[in-house]
């Protein structure tokens, strides 16, 4: 069943070739959550990936800007715990700590508030997709620089022929490879 709702997802995930620039083949997650039924098997398979094969259990889901939030935020509710934003530097008040990491071309900063994790919490990550692993990696970081320990980062997509995993200093699952 997992694995049939699994295909159902990956069924509705739209490629766009050339986008946002020449050579990239853009994995659409807005056209999963478009189909209500899609979006609801994809919330099911997030949940029971946490449920049946993740332990221990996570105590805070870390998501990042901005198709983390989408996702992060159903298995916060489902399990009753904390929510917390990764954002581009100067979105998000108050005390934050922070962590460049290299693009392209160029670098960009990671923003975590400084209270939203505590020492020895146990994290799970949440985005949409995996490529080159740069950002999921930033996240990891920043999470240890709060003293809290990844005990995952899930993405619902993975490009597998990036080897972006490689780059992940923690445990990386994906639910759909390309
Ligand atoms: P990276 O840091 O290289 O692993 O890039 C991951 C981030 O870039 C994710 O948050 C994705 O939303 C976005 N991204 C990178 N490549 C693609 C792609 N082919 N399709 C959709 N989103 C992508």
């Amino acid at each position: 069943e997992h694995k049939e709702k699994l295909e159902f997802v990956k069924n509705h995930i739209d490629s766009y070739p050339d986008f946002p620039k020449p050579g990239i083949l853009f994995r659409d997650l807005f056209s999963v959550l478009r189909n209500p039924r899609a979006f609801h098997a994809l919330q099911d398979v997030m949940i029971e990936h946490v449920s049946s094969q993740l332990t221990p259990k996570p105590e805070v889901i870390v998501a990042l800007d901005s198709r983390g939030f989408l996702l992060g935020p159903l298995l916060a509710l489902h399990f009753h715990i904390p929510f917390i934003p990764i954002r581009k530097r100067g979105k998000l008040p108050g005390d934050v700590t922070r962590v460049s990491f290299a693009l392209e071309y160029g670098t960009d900063i990671f923003e975590i508030q400084s209270l939203s994790l505590g020492s020895g919490q146990n994290v799970l990550i949440v985005d949409d997709l995996l490529a080159t692993g740069g950002s999921l990696n930033a996240a990891c970081q920043l999470v240890n620089q709060l003293q809290a320990t990844v005990l995952e980062c899930l993405v619902i997509m993975e490009l597998v022929y990036l080897k972006g995993r490689d780059n992940v200093k923690a445990p990386v699952h994906s639910l759909i490879q390309f």
